[in-house]
């Protein structure tokens, strides 16, 4: 096309402000405002003046696409002002996904969120003296009713047998914040001596060399990947020491060939040399996992009772509740923390706070199937395979001569999250195929759905896994698969 035609079908855009006026826009500038209308027209127009120079519009289609030019300011302005973070439906079977925004909160911690932080609260003050008050007693004290009971103040030893709360919690951003806060408080400028086997990475880059640097702790490591004895600890210990640091493995196992001194003979190292021990727990789980079939993942309380000092965890993995790094130990160690800068860089909002509050409430009041985690994690696999059956024959119902195929089949749940990584919960399956689609192109039809479907591919087929689909979210699913049927 030559540039005169072109400079022709340029001077055939109206200018913004024409574009403005247009009677099919005003609706839209008494709904989304002068400025956003005026954003989209602009992207609008300078899209069609991209076209032109490119020469992929000729009169005719122009005046098509000019006809159409409210409707595509509309499209634009959707597109533009609808919100970027969506719900979608979780149909992995992983509890724990962190892409998926880890635990899901409780009914209850939304509703706290809800009534609390669109007033004033009394997050920092103290209704009965009308002084000052401190962010962290509104869920300390909880914790103090799950964690501190005579066996965690017989592990912590005789120091802490005459307080009246041996142990405290304090509450940060997330659990990487809760080892820097914890290393920096307790060993700056000093030693701390970890396993090589548990110089862990877990998931975003954390890694526990790069967190002690950051901590301006320094690393002592001890043993092999493979193997480290109780004696490697203790020839490493000496003047500049302040620390023992146990890490939970999280994402993998070594298996085979294998020797890691038991936290209970770490517990009585760190006593007789007067040192502190710390556990960084990861998913840190505030509910007894073996009510589950899970054996292999400690509890918090199971940490303090064996009398380590001090313990960090996460708030949005088995616990359940906002993302939050929490700090649970010996109130002496704990009140350094508390005391320490860069507690202040790194404390949590109210929403936080509240959220927190919620969950930990269900927990003392034992009401664990309020924590959406917990009840998807004591799902019983017929209750899932119940649902499965329904879904199966709904779908079948909507078109008998299908081009989808449902089956259902045994299969795993997954923890996630970091929590005991050879844990599985059993499950039942619903497997789809597809006649004219692969897998793989089933699993992108799922995904691009309104809402999105999460599924996971394996031997060629999409599989469901409706322990992490909320029953609300079923009648949902069965219209998402009737619609590719
Ligand atoms: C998950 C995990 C972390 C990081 O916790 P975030 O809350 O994601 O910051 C640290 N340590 C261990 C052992 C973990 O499992």
């Amino acid at each position: 096309m030559s540039t005169i035609d072109q400079s022709a079908l340029f001077r055939k855009l109206p200018s913004t402000d024409e574009l403005l006026r247009h009677r099919d826009i005003q609706p839209l500038i008494e709904r989304d405002g002068h400025s956003a209308v005026a954003e989209g027209a602009r992207g609008v127009l300078a899209r069609l003046r991209d076209e032109i120079s490119a020469g992929l519009l000729d009169e005719k289609s122009l005046d098509l696409a000019l006809g159409g030019l409210p409707a595509a300011i509309e499209r634009q302005l959707r597109e533009s002002l609808s919100y970027s973070l969506q719900p979608l439906i979780n149909a992995t079977g992983v509890v724990l996904h962190t892409n998926l925004g880890r635990a899901p909160l409780a009914a209850s911690a939304l509703d706290h969120i809800c009534s609390t932080a669109g007033l004033y609260s009394n997050l920092e003050f103290d209704t009965a003296t009308g002084e000052r008050g401190k962010r962290d007693i509104h869920v300390d004290r909880l914790f103090q009713k799950l964690l501190d009971d005579d066996r965690v103040v017989a592990g912590l030893g005789p120091a802490s047998a005459q307080r009246s709360s041996a142990i405290s919690t304090i509450v940060v951003n997330n659990n990487a914040a809760a080892v820097l806060l914890a290393l920096n408080s307790l060993a700056e400028s000093g030693e701390v001596i970890v396993s090589r086997g548990e110089l862990v990475e877990i998931g975003g880059s954390f890694r526990i060399p790069d967190v002690m640097t950051k901590s301006s702790a320094i690393l002592r490591e001890v043993g092999t990947t493979n193997r480290t004895r109780l004696a490697d600890y203790e020839s490493a210990i000496n003047e500049r020491t302040r620390l023992l640091l146990r890490v939970h493995r999280s994402n993998f196992e070594i298996t085979g060939f294998t020797e890691q001194p038991a936290l209970i003979e770490l517990v009585s190292l760190a006593r007789r040399r007067n040192l502190p021990l710390m556990e960084d727990l990861g998913s840190g789980a505030l509910f007894d996992l073996r009510s589950v079939g899970i054996n292999s993942e400690p509890s918090v309380l199971d940490s303090l009772r064996t009398g380590v000092d001090v313990v960090t965890y996460s708030g949005d993995k088995l616990l359940g509740g906002p993302q939050a790094g929490l700090i649970s130990g010996r109130a002496d160690l704990v009140s350094r923390m508390r005391s320490n800068s860069l507690f202040r860089a790194l404390r949590v909002d109210k929403l936080t706070y509240a959220a927190l509050e919620a969950t930990l409430l269900a927990y003392v009041k034992r009401d664990h199937d309020a924590v959406p985690v917990l009840r998807m994690m004591r799902l019983s696999k017929d209750a899932i395979a119940h649902r499965a059956e329904k879904i199966t024959s709904s779908v079948g119902a909507a078109q008998s001569k299908s081009a989808l195929q449902l089956d259902l089949l045994n299969g795993e749940s997954v923890i996630g999250g970091g929590a005991a990584p050879s844990a599985v919960l059993p499950t039942r399956l619903i497997a789809l195929t597809h006649s004219d689609l692969s897998a793989d192109e089933l699993n992108a039809r799922l995904r691009t759905s309104t809402p999105p479907v999460i599924a996971r591919v394996e031997e060629g087929r999409v599989l469901l896994d409706l322990r992490t689909v909320f029953p609300e979210q079923d009648a949902t699913l069965v219209a998402t698969l009737a619609s590719l049927t």
